[in-house]
């Protein structure tokens, strides 16, 4: 199942509007409404999966937002050891973690504000997942029970100011620098999935989770250790050799084999500003 959040847009020139956002499901190309968030319990008497009336539609009005509204994202740094090399960082003894704010989510095909305060801005193109099942303490062979499913992410980075601040808040947690989308998979295997990243179609990035230095059962379990995991958090998994800068102008698209692509263009941060 393809699960996604989407609105409808029309732009009829005497009477343009859009609805809210809503979650639906994919089925067999027709987009179908979904009553909640789908990693929810039942609530109200409905379970999260139920359809709303009304039959499929088509894609062709319909604007995808990021699939999912985490708590909190959770991001494993150098969990490919060409990657950790290639900074100049020894391959970690135990997952190294950090947060990403829930405020630097943004959809597919929504731009990344480049920071005036930055002049380094890297793509971090990355395998994620969304916890389904409330977990603390799992034990690395129980990880499949609590994934509700998996997604494609950006863990858009200033990397000057990862390395000036000594800790990763600032150059991690800028609003839109966690692109997430297109949809959830949660039919998805995760097992020897190539992970590319290109930048304007010139691939960047390009790398196996096959090569992850901890299993997603292994850092699920390091992570559940200290913190309790809710349905609708993100877990980035890392990001392979081959990060660098972008420029505004660009366009970053991390693919994901065999389950989705997602693109986000860069601006200048000034050009939100006057927009
Ligand atoms: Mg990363």
């Amino acid at each position: 199942m393809k699960i996604v959040r989407f609105n409808l847009e029309f732009d009829d020139p005497i009477l343009p509007f859009e609805t809210e956002v809503m979650w639906g499901v994919m089925i067999d190309g027709l987009l179908y409404g979904l009553a909640q968030a789908p990693y929810l319990e039942e609530v109200n008497g409905r379970y999260s999966l139920d359809i709303e009336p009304g039959g499929g539609m088509s894609v062709e009005r319909v604007r995808f937002h990021a699939p999912v509204t985490p708590g909190k994202i959770v991001c494993v740094g150098r969990n490919y050891a060409a990657h950790a090399a290639e900074l100049g960082n020894a391959v970690p003894e135990e997952p190294l973690i950090f947060l990403k704010p829930p405020s630097a989510v943004i959809g597919p095909d929504e731009p990344v504000v480049y920071p005036a305060i930055s002049e380094r801005v890297d793509h971090e193109g990355e395998l994620a997942l969304v916890i389904g099942k409330r977990c603390r303490n799992l034990r690395p062979e129980e990880a499949d029970d609590v994934i509700f499913g998996y997604t494609v992410a950006n863990d858009v980075t200033a990397r000057d100011l990862q390395r000036k601040d000594k800790q990763w808040t600032r150059g991690k947690g800028f609003d839109t620098f966690a692109p997430v989308g297109p949809w959830i998979d949660t039919e998805f295997d995760p097992a020897g999935r190539r992970v590319r990243c290109l930048v304007n179609d010139e691939v960047r990035q390009d790398g196996d989770t096959n090569d992850f230095i901890f299993s997603i059962g292994q850092v699920l379990a390091f992570v559940t250790r200290f913190m309790t995991l809710e349905p609708g958090d993100l877990v980035l998994t890392g990001t392979p050799e081959g990060v660098g800068p972008v420029q505004p102008g660009d366009v970053m698209t991390v693919e994901v084999e065999g389950l989705g692509a997602l693109s986000n263009p860069v601006v200048a941060e000034g050009d939100i500003r006057n927009a």
